[in-house]
């Protein structure tokens, strides 16, 4: 009986939770566990909600949500106690023990009665299982659905009783045949406990279509990997351990002519009906794609959870299924009370799809669910060679770019094509850029009066920001053409490539995307782990992340390069490249030892090729640019004046009183006096720089910097670097007092001035260290926000950059040993 119908004062057990998805959780949260006594506290007619006890307390529940919940009342067990022992109601004391031990021994054999519906395409061997598990046992009996039939049949196995129902065969769960609807209304009105799916191995695209739509109902399933029979005899071979992980569901290969690996399948469904709250906590999501799923999302935020569908469906199959314009499901959600915002978001979502992939949402969310399949057999499945006979366009592309031999240098080409094209069509925006900025400062430094708002202004606001800007072209080239490969469809099959390779460094092929962005901002890089569904891949990925050098830190290398190695600068900076490859490969290691993580493997969808939409890249290229421009508004503004202000105060009178003589002077033709103060400004210049604040900072850095050979003005490098690494150079300038002489074409990483001040200053070996340690420290104060946003803790993001910090270290003082060696 349900919960809902117990009287005041009764009591009972509790044998079954229905309902799906969280609406269950909540149930269970709220200690409706099997198992438990509960009793009614008061339950009157029009009483809603109903009160009862439970654990000990007290709670209320709604009429609606009790009727979710299967009991077995006291009440039930005195009777059947009564006709058993007619003489026991004279002795009072046994017959309460005896109505207890019933009502435990009604409860137990109640919960032991599995509800299992049989659910498949047709012909894939449902009826032959039926019959071979009911057949010889009990009853079988025909009943009529409205137009379709299902068979009931049930028998007994390790002293549970299965009951079986043999439904329709169909393809799909859409709403459109009369089989569809009679399945899709026996699962949700009848919720079995398990759903069994039986799926013929030797057509298993087609097969797993449904299975798919199945996980979305988020049911407790089974799949009896059927017809393996056939399967073995055309060689096939497929990793069935892997592909349980991949698909989240147990899988159990069977042959249902023969009986055989049935009980193997009935042991699982067992299994699988005892942890069924496990099933509920750890479902996995069948993954459609970062734009479906924000679709999705945005429908699953729209349905409330005490709404009454809620018992019935899960709310993403609710949305999923709305999102295809079901009509069944239509009519649920029309008569939720926001239906306006449902109509009104499943419209604007049908037009963002049609817009990015020039197709239908339907039937997106189709195709999207065949790339799960083919990603996830991939993986696992290898077809006797030869056995497709006609290739699509899809196939013939695959064969040849995940070819054994041609993948890797294919690979490889592509991936320098896009870093040839970055650096050298984002040269030409980059000029431009630099001259605008050149203009906004000569225009500022011409009109705005003397004062410190100037200085902040020139020297802080538009320095600072312009140095960032200057790189938004290469970011936004290099991300137009990582979205070109992501929406073409090569991405996925780049991901495949080096999915081996990244195993072994605990990472995964979705890892690849994250880090290939990492070479041109940290910020989006840690930002698209999002992908990666292992929480311990994705962590680890972020922690690799500041390893790869970003755009940022070029120009410090070229001006590096130039300084310690001028005939070498290219090779030096192609070695940057790679040691920071070497390191976070390394550091993978290191932090896969140390992170914790039972999750299982997740399916890398294999979506088939298509020509990416004009839209589709612009949103995509915008996407992971817009997180560059956010950088750059917020932390690195306030970063530049921050570290203007650090440098400008506390202000040395004699300077600002130079400054001012030296500006006048400058109107005049005093050739020799020009020089004069010029040669005392420098001086001064330097003297307040080391006396500033920031030069306080830098000396109070120096003991720990010195074992590396690298001084305090560097030192004050590599604290302009932990705010944004766009600001090493400039700082690197005025704390050379080149900031004045600086040739006006010419951009600072490539002043010579500069480059012999440093090289005269610290010497190669020092040099080395700094290169290594740029390379390698504290990514940026941006990066570090987005890690404690992504990994949701400040110990990781703390974590992770202590550790690039003692790594630089480390690596440096290695570094500078052997540099000092070979001199
Ligand atoms: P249903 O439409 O899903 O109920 O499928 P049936 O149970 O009617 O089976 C369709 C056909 O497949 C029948 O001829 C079965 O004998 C055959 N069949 C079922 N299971 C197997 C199997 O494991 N191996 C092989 N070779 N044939 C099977
Ligand atoms: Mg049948």
């Amino acid at each position: 009986m349900k919960l809902s119908e117990l009287k005041t004062g009764e009591k009972a057990i509790i044998v079954k939770i229905g309902g799906h998805g969280s609406f269950r959780k909540r149930l269970v949260e709220m200690g409706f566990i099997s198992g438990k006594k509960v009793s009614v506290i008061l339950n009157a007619p029009l009483k809603d909600p109903i009160e009862y006890e439970i654990l000990g307390y007290r709670v209320s529940l709604r009429r609606k949500d009790a009727e979710a919940i299967e009991v077995v009342s006291e009440e039930y067990s005195r009777q059947i106690t009564e006709e058993k022992y007619p003489e026991l109601h004279i002795h009072k004391e046994e017959e309460q023990f005896c109505i207890d031990r019933e009502l435990e021994n009604i409860a137990h054999d109640k919960k032991k009665i599995i509800n299992i519906a049989l659910v498949g395409n047709p012909n894939c061997g449902k009826t032959s299982l039926f019959n071979i598990a009911s057949g010889a046992h009990e009853h079988v009996g025909n009943y009529a659905g409205v137009t379709v039939g299902a068979k009931e049949g049930s028998f007994d196995y390790k002293g549970y009783k299965f009951i079986l129902t043999d439904l329709p065969g169909t393809y799909s769960l859409s709403a459109y045949s009369p089989e569809e609807l009679y399945v899709r209304e026996n699962l949700i009105n009848k919720t079995p406990d398990i759903i069994l799916n039986v799926v013929d191995s030797s057509n298993l695209e087609r097969n797993l279509y449904l299975s798919t739509q199945l996980i979305d109902m988020h049911i407790p399933t089974v799949i009896a990997f059927n017809m393996f029979d056939e399967f073995k005899a055309k060689g096939d071979k497929i990793d069935l351990d892997l592909f349980k992980q991949l698909l989240g569901v147990e899988v159990c290969p069977t042959i249902c002519k023969t009986g055989e690996g049935v009980n193997e399948l009935f042991d699982s469904i067992i299994k699988v009906y005892e942890n069924s709250d496990k099933y509920f906590a750890e479902h996995k999501h069948i993954n459609h794609g970062k734009d479906i799923e924000e679709s999705i999302s945005k429908i699953e935020n729209l349905i409330d959870d005490k709404a009454e569908i809620r018992k019935s469906y899960s709310r993403r199959y609710l949305s999923i299924k709305y999102l295809e314009n079901d009509s069944n499901i239509e009519e649920l959600i029309n008569q939720l009370d926001n239906k306006d915002d449902f109509i009104k978001v499943r419209e604007q979502e049908i037009k963002k799809i049609q817009d990015l992939y020039n197709e239908r949402l339907d039937n997106a969310i189709i195709n999207a669910k065949y790339s799960f399949i083919s990603g996830a057999l991939k993986e696992t499945y290898t077809p006797k060679e030869n056995t497709r006979t006609k290739l699509s366009i899809s196939d013939k592309i695959d064969n040849i770019v995940t070819n054994k031999w041609l993948a890797f240098p294919i690979f490889i080409a592509v991936l320098y094509l896009i870093f040839w094209a970055t650096f050298t069509i984002g040269d030409y925006p980059m000029g431009w850029i630099e001259n605008g900025i050149g203009m906004l400062s000569d225009f500022a430094s011409s009109n705005m009066s003397e004062g410190w708002f100037k200085g902040l202004m020139i020297d802080g606001v538009i320095a600072g920001v312009g140095g960032v800007l200057v790189f938004l072209p290469n970011i936004v080239i290099l991300y137009f053409f990582l979205s070109l490969m992501e929406d073409s469809g090569y991405m996925s099959r780049a991901a495949f490539i080096v999915d081996k390779l990244l195993h072994r460094f605990g990472m995964h092929g979705k890892s690849f995307i994250p880090m290939v962005m990492g070479f041109g901002c940290n910020v989006p890089a840690i930002m698209a782990t999002r992908t990666i569904e292992s929480w311990k891949s994705r962590l680890i990925t972020m922690a690799v992340i500041p390893f790869m050098s970003c755009g940022a830190r070029i120009p410090i290398f070229v001006l590096l390069a130039g300084a310690f190695f001028p005939k070498h600068a290219a090779l030096v900076l192609l070695l940057t490249y790679i040691i920071g490859i070497v390191i976070g490969l390394i550091s993978a290691i290191i932090f896969g030892k140390i992170i914790k993580d039972d999750s299982l493997p997740f399916v890398m969808e294999l979506p088939p090729y298509r020509i990416p939409t004009k839209k589709a890249m612009f949103r995509h290229t915008w996407d992971k640019g817009r997180q560059y421009l956010e950088k750059m508004a917020t932390t690195i503004l306030i970063g530049s004046m921050l570290l203007w202000f650090l440098g400008y105060y506390p202000q040395n009178q004699e300077l600002k009183i130079a400054q001012e003589n030296y500006a006048e002077l400058l109107n005049t033709d005093k050739t020799v006096e020009i020089t004069k103060m010029k040669i005392k400004l420098d001086s001064l210049s330097e003297y307040q720089q080391e006396n500033s604040y920031i030069g306080t900072l830098g000396k109070a850095l120096e003991p720990s910097l010195k074992p590396l050979g690298i001084n305090w003005r560097m030192g004050i490098g590599l604290l302009t670097g932990i705010i944004a690494k766009e600001m090493v150079v400039s700082s690197l300038a005025v704390m050379y007092s080149k900031g004045s002489e600086l040739q006006e074409d010419v951009e600072l990483s490539e002043d010579k001035g500069l480059q012999n001040a440093l090289s005269k200053d610290i010497g190669l070996a020092g040099g080395v260290a700094y290169i290594l340690f740029i390379l390698l420290y504290f990514p940026c104060v941006a990066t570090f926000v987005a890690l404690k946003n992504e990994t949701g803790k400040w110990s990781w993001a703390i974590g992770i950059c202590s550790y690039t910090v003692a790594v630089a270290w480390i690596v440096a003082w290695i570094g500078f040993q052997i540099a000092s060696l070979l001199i």
